[in-house]
């Protein structure tokens, strides 16, 4: 397994809990503290794409004091992204801009992976902003998305962008320190740090969901290990939890992490 600080591209995944507080309004603080951390593993030549949720948190906490009673839930996801994905990305553009680096907007649908042009188009859009030193930033596009072909949440989606865009490494940032081998609130239950290939962890799952995004601990880990199957390896830690990314790829031993090893892919 390439050692962290050797990796050249990756993808990081920040979820809704990571970025809104508790009440859904956006965490500027910890926005800031990522694109700090991410603007130092750019700077040690690692490429990054970010898939960041935390559109439709942000517009409903935007649109909180408007009578919105008679919307139903596909209207409230529609409004809601349209309004919170300008917002977040405003935010973000500002925060990179402090550090002279350029980042792109790329909203995408489930269809576009299942289609060839599509998919290519894709893939093309995004390494030319690479290439070209521009950060992208991804989400679903919520507005337009249909309910029944919608990403499983953003885990998927990133998933999807890790293997389209070859990184080495997916980091999975939520607010758990990582899967545990028992309830994380039983006394003795402790973080599993390394998941090798084929190990499953169904036995230790729990299937309750966090509060503002879509997924849930099943389908990380069920991304997780696709993603690993895939020869890339997967990181699931607190994003919360102060200079997160920059340990994890420079000094993994001193934080709280699982890692679903990647599988060795035969050239
Ligand atoms: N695309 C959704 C958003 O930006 C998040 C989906 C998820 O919870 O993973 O709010």
């Amino acid at each position: 397994m390439t050692l962290p600080s050797n990796y050249t591209r990756i993808a990081v995944k920040v979820g809704s809990n990571v970025l809104t507080r508790q009440d859904g309004t956006l965490d500027i603080t910890r926005m800031s503290a990522l694109v700090d951390q991410i603007a130092q593993l750019r700077s040690a030549g690692i490429e990054v794409i970010l898939i960041s949720s935390g559109a439709v948190a942000c517009g409903r906490s935007e649109l909180r004091n408007m009578p919105l009673g008679t919307l139903d839930t596909v209207d409230q996801r529609q409004l809601f992204s349209a309004v919170g994905q300008a917002k977040l990305m405003n935010r973000y553009y500002e925060l990179f801009r402090e550090y002279g680096i350029h980042v792109g907007q790329v909203l995408t649908l489930k269809e576009s992976f299942s289609t060839e042009r599509h998919y290519q188009n894709q893939r093309n859009c995004m390494s030319v902003m690479l290439e070209n030193g521009v950060l992208p930033i991804v989400n679903e596009n919520d507005t337009v998305s249909i309910t029944e072909l919608m990403f499983t949440d953003n885990d998927e989606l990133s998933g999807l962008i890790a293997t389209m865009m070859n990184v080495q490494a997916l980091f999975l940032l939520s607010n758990v320190d990582g899967i545990y081998d028992g309830p994380p609130e039983a006394e003795g239950a402790e973080i599993i740090r390394r998941v090798e290939a084929g190990r499953s962890l169904d036995a230790y799952i729990q299937t309750s969901k966090s509060a503002f995004g879509r997924g849930g601990m099943q389908t990380k880990c069920s991304i997780a290990r696709k993603v690993a199957d895939e020869g890339i390896a997967v990181w699931i830690a607190n994003g919360k939890r102060e200079g997160i990314l920059t340990s994890l790829v420079f000094n993994p031993e001193s934080a709280r992490f699982t890692c679903f090893e990647p599988v060795k892919i035969k050239d």
